[in-house]
């Protein structure tokens, strides 16, 4: 093994062991900050952090690390990028259970735009999901570092959830995988009455897969939904006083339906999706690629 470079065996190796993780939350532990960066601790320092009494299994473990997760400088002992990645990893919860949060069915306010029933929302182990339970409707299902939900109030919750949503959509209709940072390409397909999800029974006409071609990370959606993350949605809600970043998508009966699309041509595939705001309309044409190659705002749409 050679300073700076490791394979994933190794990797995932150096980790069976106690110690090692504890290495790593002591060094990362120790106020990184934007003052101080990425601090160093000296070899004494780190070993009374870590309270161990035995020196000889301590060094043994730290010099394990050392090249891979852990650097040695001359002012002591430091975490290197993938050591920083890990520690991320180890406080948001993100390897560990998530059985310490349950969170109980609430309602977000606003009632299914097929069924008419109260919308709810439910953390179903690492998902967290906006959904009707009547229709089996599902609004949202994203994936949320639990420690981003503990000791939130609902309404702080779904902000959050919401929040989370718009950062991996933003970036997954953009092309570029949140998880991964390789492509995302999109395929549209017709829906023929179900959806590729047990939890998800929204009659689509037809709806959009994004996916990454490197981690296998997806999404799907209505196309619509895209116009949610394009400037001239945005634009046109603020025209109108609003902040289309701020409204979470349940809300938006043209972002989690069809009902405002028309699908203009199969092939290639060609749409036009209509956006109700007070008196007035915006219409915008997509392509096969889902990317907006026209759009107009008029008024009075009735
Ligand atoms: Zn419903
Ligand atoms: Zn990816």
């Amino acid at each position: 093994m050679t300073d700076g470079g490791f394979d994933q065996e190794t990797a995932f190796s150096l980790l069976a062991d106690e110690t090692r993780v504890r290495i790593i939350k002591e060094l990362g532990n120790a106020t990184v900050s934007p003052d101080t960066g990425i601090p160093r601790l000296s070899y004494v320092d780190l070993k009374s952090r870590m309270n161990v009494r035995d020196s000889g299994r301590f060094n043994y473990h730290l010099q394990k690390l050392l090249g891979n997760y852990v650097a040695k400088e001359e002012s002591g002992y430091r975490l290197r990028w993938p050591g920083m990645v890990l520690y991320r990893a180890l406080v948001a919860g993100l390897l560990t259970s998530q059985a310490d949060l349950s969170i109980d069915r609430f309602s977000v306010g606003t009632d299914c735009h097929r069924c008419g029933e109260p919308v709810e929302a439910h953390l179903y182990e690492t998902l967290f999901r906006v959904r009707c339970w009547s229709c089996d409707a599902n609004y949202t299902d994203i994936y949320v570092p639990t420690q981003g939900l503990v000791g939130k109030t609902p309404g702080e919750k779904l902000r959050t959830v919401h929040r989370r949503s718009r950062t991996v959509l933003s970036a997954m209709t953009a092309g570029q995988c949140p998880w991964c940072a390789n492509e995302v390409a999109v395929e549209i397909r017709s829906g023929e009455g179900t959806l590729p999800s047990l939890h998800d029974t929204r009659d689509l006409d037809v709806y959009a897969i994004y996916r990454c071609t490197n981690c296998t990370g997806f999404h799907y959606l209505p196309v619509s939904q895209v116009l949610l993350y394009h400037p001239a949605t945005m634009a046109f809600y603020h025209d109108h006083g609003k902040d289309l970043t701020e409204i979470p998508k349940w809300k938006l009966r043209w972002a989690v339906t069809d009902d405002t699309t028309e699908i203009r041509e199969t092939d290639p595939w060609s749409f036009i999706v209509r956006i109700p705001l007070a008196d007035d309309e915006f219409v915008a044409e997509l392509d096969d690629n889902l990317d907006v190659v026209d759009t107009r705002a008029q008024a009075d749409h009735q």
